[in-house]
């Protein structure tokens, strides 16, 4: 069901943007009229202005602007339908329903996602996936750490999946639309272990795909689509939320095994950029939910880039991040390899001055090793 025009029109008209501005960042309004710090760029002198005659908002630093429906879906990552019905509840309006409208399209792309992931789940349960199954024993994932975090496969015989497909009335169409199917129209996804990429409503919207053989790339994504987009999603287990919110932060990895293997050490609250680098976005996604940020990146050059990285970007999140820097021990290349080398455990503490640091335990020739990583704040 999605929210008639008429009545999204209607709120608009009794609503003020003034009173969602001022609500998240810092600001003054003179009458009708507004300027704040822009929470989209960063900034130390206001840039942004808005207007609550037009409810429109418009930064002069970075150009982003809108309606005050946009500016609830950028500043809460929400999708349209939500910003509205967040709107609404502000001011007890309430909204009349239709039948058709784009949110029915989300729901209609979902609902396929669903069923493909069905599909991909009794993959995984078959005997075709004996080499998936191999390679992640290997890595320290047994059956049951499969299920927990929903992880599935998909062979190399696309036809049975087209079948599958069109059984299910899902057309070439939707699957691009999904992002399965690459700009020049190949599937995308033959022979690969698939991690599903979730929303902040714990809901499959895309895949990491891991190959199985050399055969294109290791690891592949899903193509932005109309339920997923790269640069705002991350990758993370459904248990990701309720971990942060008991922990009060977030572990921020390269990898899918790295998030995997955390999860097993006991740490859920951990996410990745699955393989690109952190854009703002993301970590603008994840402040919703804590400023603490615990970056354990790959021991190599290309972690530290990728650290060095966050650095530059930290400021333009509109939420003052605290980051802290766990660096591995050296014969760690990173957070997985630490996990399946090991018998040990880590530790994640803080000191009295709220400064992070992971400890390890693990066995070395029959005697339990104790290290403390370096730490440093950023
Ligand atoms: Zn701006």
């Amino acid at each position: 069901m999605g929210i008639s025009k008429q009545s999204i029109e209607d709120l608009k008209k009794r609503s003020k943007i003034s009173d969602f501005v001022l609500s998240t960042t810092t600001g003054k309004l003179r009458g009708t009229k507004g300027m704040a710090l822009c929470p989209f760029h960063g900034e130390k002198t206001a840039s942004m202005s808005f207007t609550d005659v037009e409810n429109l908002f418009h930064c002069f630093g970075c150009k982003m602007g809108g309606d005050i429906y946009k500016y609830v879906q950028e500043i809460n990552n929400l999708e349209f339908q939500d910003a509205v019905e967040l709107v609404a509840e502000k001011y007890g309006f309430k909204l009349t329903y239709t039948e058709t409208s784009q949110t029915n399209d989300f729901k209609n792309f979902q609902q396929k996602i669903n069923l493909i992931d069905e599909y991909f789940k009794e993959m995984m349960d078959s005997e075709k996936s004996k080499k998936a199954k191999e390679y992640l024993t290997s890595r320290k994932f047994n059956e049951q750490d499969l299920k927990r975090y929903d992880i599935s496969f998909i062979d190399s015989n696309v036809e049975d999946f087209q079948k599958f497909c069109d059984k299910n009335k899902i057309s070439d169409f939707d699957l691009k639309k999904l992002g399965f199917i690459s700009s020049n129209d190949n599937f995308l996804f033959k022979n690969r272990i698939m991690f599903p990429i979730l929303n902040f409503r714990s809901e499959t919207i895309a895949y990491g795909g891991r190959a199985l053989e050399d055969f294109g790339p290791k690891y592949l994504n899903s193509s932005d689509s109309v339920l997923y987009k790269k640069n705002r999603n991350l990758y993370f287990t459904k248990e990701f939320i309720s971990s942060v919110k008991k922990k009060g932060y977030v572990f921020l990895v390269e990898g899918y095994f790295d998030v995997l293997s955390l999860n097993q050490l006991g740490y859920s609250n951990s996410a990745s950029p699955s393989g690109t680098a952190l854009t703002i976005q993301q970590l603008e996604a994840v402040s919703r939910y804590t400023n603490k940020i615990l970056l354990c990146f790959d021991n190599d050059e290309a972690g530290l880039k990728a650290t060095e990285r966050v650095l530059e970007i930290k400021n333009q999140v509109s939420n003052q991040l605290e980051i802290h820097c766990l660096n591995l021990p050296e014969k760690y290349k990173d957070i997985s390899e630490l996990y399946e080398d090991n018998e040990g455990s880590i530790y994640v503490s803080a000191d009295k001055n709220g400064i992070y640091k992971l400890s390890f335990k693990y066995c070395f020739k029959g005697t339990y090793c104790h290290i403390n990583s370096a730490v440093h704040l950023l």
